[in-house]
């Protein structure tokens, strides 16, 4: 688990430029994120379908990894990989939509040589911002489409859990403890970090999260978020143009594939 390897790719990401759906930034992101998981022999679906938001109907495109060879229960490990639309300004999301896609791909790459119980797919929804203002119905367009796939196919029951990661990046890494995520698994999540001597990275304040779990907890999967939610000091480059490369620590996304790791781990062994 290299945090200099994530950090790779969240360079990448923020060469294409700002990243909302639909936009020529995001088909960049796109064409990257597939050749990095084909590189790794994964074969790639791309969901593509039209949501339906207050700026009108926007082509809109999940991408999943997935292993040729697949065995009975799924593991999704989740990123969204738009970027907050911004209208007077040029927002990157190095950290909010960067940082847990670089971090998702260096796990693809470790994972694609361990053994597990269970199959996982890399999951990398699109459009989990707002097009205007955060409501149910505007916002996690790309995993509320894909839950609603995975029901169409009666495949929900065959995922076993779901493990989200979000703004990642922070130096000062401090993880919500949302009390949206399924309980049983933010305990997994929250002793991994313990075990792993990162107990001063769990925020002891409960907090609840929108965010893509929350599609999944709704059908009865079990979800957990790890987001950092405050970016930089009083959460001042969260939405903003601030939201740089600089910003981005490498220590912090590796310290966070470890959690999840760890979290595999315990999850392999119930
Ligand atoms: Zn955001």
């Amino acid at each position: 688990m290299s945090g200099d390897r994530a950090f790779s790719h969240v360079e990448r990401l923020v060469s294409f430029g700002p990243r909302p759906p639909a936009s020529p930034g995001i088909k960049k992101a796109q064409q990257y994120i597939t050749d990095v998981l084909r590189r790794l022999s994964l074969e790639v679906e791309h969901q593509n379908f039209l949501a339906s938001t207050p700026n009108g109907n926007l082509p809109m495109k999940n991408i999943m990894g997935r292993s040729p060879v697949e065995k009975g229960k799924v593991v999704i490990l989740a990123s969204h990989y738009d970027t907050h639309l911004m209208t007077n300004g040029v927002f990157v999301g190095a950290n909010d939509g960067g940082s847990s896609v670089g971090l998702l791909l260096e796990l693809a790459r470790v994972l694609s040589r361990r053994k597990l119980s269970f199959s996982v797919w890399f999951v990398f929804f699109d459009g989990e911002e707002a097009q205007r203002a955060w409501s149910r119905t505007d916002s996690l367009y790309g995993s509320r489409y894909f839950v609603e796939r995975l029901r169409a196919r009666g495949q929900t029951g065959r995922i076993k859990a779901m493990i989200l990661m979000d703004m990642v990046g922070d130096k000062d890494l401090v993880l919500e403890n949302d009390l949206n995520s399924t309980p049983w698994l933010m305990g997994l999540v929250r002793d991994s970090a313990t075990e792993l001597g990162f107990g001063q990275h769990l925020s002891g304040n409960p907090m609840a999260v929108q965010d893509d779990h929350i599609p999944f907890t709704e059908v009865g999967i079990p979800a957990v978020d790890l987001i950092d939610f405050k970016f930089g000091p009083n959460n001042r480059y969260w939405h903003t143009p601030q939201d740089t490369l600089d910003k981005v620590s490498p220590r912090s996304m590796e310290r966070v594939g470890q959690i999840v790791l760890r979290t595999l781990d315990k999850l392999s062994a119930r």
